[in-house]
This record gives structure tokens, sequence and C-alpha cells, in this order.
């Protein structure tokens, strides 16, 4: 049996307010420890004496937390401790290293254990990397960094602007005057490009290749590191791309490369620019994935290459719900 700290704290003392925050901090229990329910036995809760409108393990329950006992207990008043303040303990059957969470403003109980961890996710075009990722943040309420997407904005600022996307010097001074952000809407990564969404635009099969073609100079390489390594530092996030695990965070908790036979990559990215109404023809296209693949690997920066520390997931006879599982499993054991 382990025993898995963690504390969350509320801004006014109401219901809902307690509810939320009790739900929270033990979905991110549950996530950063990857524990099923029934491996709960019980989950102790203490919060602070400024604490009145609800209990906390009453949330619990609400928030589908059923099978285990729960109790609640106030803390006495000390001073100088922080207010308004839930702690939880939670006993598991299980053998392993405990996570213990700290969220909100009871970060700063634990700095140790409040940090961030990332996934990192690298492989070729139609690996099913970036499905992978979406679905893996989902799950552990995580942010999705598409860091692609990045690259994909910048070939399509230099397509708009009639710049040689092959002239470093040209595309260096074009992203100078642009302004390339990422942001979150429900959760949903959006690119804007001097303040435009372009989302949808990027996925365009011309911008593919001439993002391939840009992502090639370390100057580009460099202003994308920067921003991908501030976003992944500041929260936890699985983020997909080539050079994550290698380059932009070597450190990264977790690294998966994801791969898969030509043919089926070809076909998958057939289907998504089909559902959307591009038509291509299947044998070009994976020509096309394959000069990608060749360029990509070979550039000179940060070229696509699985980390020696990576697991490697071939894709090609999995469902996208069996390669999310397997990456789960994976995480598991290696926690
Ligand atoms: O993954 P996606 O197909 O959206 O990426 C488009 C292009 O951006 C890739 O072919 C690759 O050249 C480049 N890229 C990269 N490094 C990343 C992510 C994408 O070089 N981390």
């Amino acid at each position: 049996m382990v025993v898995i700290r963690g504390a969350t704290t509320i801004a006014h003392d109401e219901k809902e307010e307690i509810r939320q925050a009790v739900k929270e901090l033990l979905e991110q229990i549950e996530n950063r420890n990857l524990l099923l329910r029934d491996e709960i036995m019980s989950i102790v809760f203490s919060s602070t004496s400024d604490i009145h409108a609800y209990y906390p393990a009453k949330a619990a329950r609400e928030a589908g937390f059923e099978s285990c006992s729960l109790f609640s207990a106030q803390e006495p008043d000390i001073e100088g401790g922080l207010p308004l303040c839930i702690r939880a303990m939670l006993f598991v059957e299980k053998d392993m290293t405990p996570h213990h969470v700290y969220l909100r403003g009871a970060k700063v109980l634990r700095r140790d254990v409040a940090s961030v961890y990332n996934i990192a996710i690298d492989g070729p075009a139609g690996s099913g990397k970036s499905t992978v990722a979406k679905l893996l943040a989902r799950d552990y309420h995580i942010l999705h960094l598409d860091t692609g997407a990045m690259y994909r904005a910048c070939a399509l600022a230099a397509l708009q602007a009639g710049v040689d996307v092959s002239d470093e010097i040209a595309v260096a001074d074009l992203m100078r005057g642009v302004k390339l952000e990422v942001v979150y809407t429900d959760g949903v990564q959006r690119t804007l490009l001097g303040g435009r969404d372009v989302s949808e635009e990027i996925r365009r099969n011309d911008v593919s290749m001439a993002a391939s073609a840009i992502s090639k100079h370390p100057s580009v390489r460099m202003h994308m590191m920067e921003k991908q390594r501030e976003i992944a530092g500041r929260m936890s996030c699985v983020l997909d791309g080539r050079d994550i695990g290698t380059f932009v965070l070597p450190d990264a908790d977790f690294k998966f490369f994801l791969t898969a036979r030509p043919e089926i990559r070809a076909q998958r990215r057939f289907d998504e620019l089909a559902a959307k109404g591009e038509t291509v023809d299947l044998n070009e296209l994976k020509e096309e994935i394959l000069r990608r693949d060749e360029q990509d690997s070979t550039r000179a920066v940060a070229p696509l290459r699985m980390a020696e520390d990576a697991v490697l997931v071939d894709t090609s006879d999995m469902t996208i719900e069996e390669a999310v599982a397997f990456i789960k499993r994976a995480m598991q054991e290696k926690i």
C-alpha cells in the first residue's frame, strides 16, 4: 500500500468552489499516478478552519469517488498557515512510487513536488502522434502542444508573403515582423498569425511541404524551440513533433516515438484531407510523405530521430485507442 498526498486552495468559502477544487485535485492525483479508481482504498481530507461551506468528502463522493471510504476533518487554526486550504491523503492498494500533487495556492507548500511534467511524442507524418497526443492531453487534463502547427504557421506566412521558403535570411526577416501565437480555446490549440486564426489553413497539403522546407533553417528552429520550452516549462503538456525528445526537451519525463508503414501513413493523411474536401492522389501523397521524411531526417539541425530513451510504438496495425492504451501502460510501468 502507498500513501499519496495532495493539497489545493480555494478563493472563497463557497460550496461550488470546494466541489470543483476537490474534483480537480483528485483527478490530477489519479492522472499523475495513473491510478484506477478501485485501487483507491480510502481518502482522508483535512481543511483549514476557515472552510465551512461544504465537506470535501461529500464533494469527492459527488465527483465519482464512490467505492472508497471517505473522511473529512478540520485542522486547528494555525497562525501564518495557508488559508482556505484543503489537504488530502489517499491510501492506495498498489506497489508504486507516489507522486504527490499540490495545486493552486498549495503549490507553495511543496515546491519540490508541484513541478510540471512533459510527455514527448515524436514521429513522422501520419504516424498518429497528433491524435494520440490530443487524447493523452484530454485524459490527463494537461495541455497539448502541436509543434508542427508552429512550423506550418511560419510556412503559411512565407507562402502568403511570396517569400522563398528555402531562403533562410528572407524567412528570418519575415518572421521578425510576424506575430505567431499559440492560444487555447476550451483546451484546444489555435494558431494565430498576426492575430488571425489560421488553424485550418495550415493543414493544407501545400503548407506541409513548405513547413518541412522551412523547418530546416537553424534560426527558425531556435525561435520555435524557445517558445516550446517556455510553454513546457510553465505547465504540464504533451508535445508532439520531430525533435521534442532529442532536442527541445531532452529531459522530458516520458518519451515516445510513433511510426507506421509509409502506405498506412499516406492513407491516413489521404483520409484526413478527403474529409476536408481536399482531393489528392494517394500515390503522390505517399511520395510526398517519403520526401518529407527524407528532408526531415537528413537536415543538419535537430533531425527527425528517435531519442535513445524513447519507447518505439509502431501504430501500423493499431487503432488509436490501442496506441493510447499502449502508451498509458508504458507510462505506468515507468512510474
Ligand atoms: O507534424 P506536422 O506534419 O504538422 O509538421 C509539419 C512539418 O514541420 C514537418 O514535416 C517537419 O518538417 C516540421 N516540424 C519539425 N519539428 C517539429 C514539428 C514539425 O521540424 N517539432
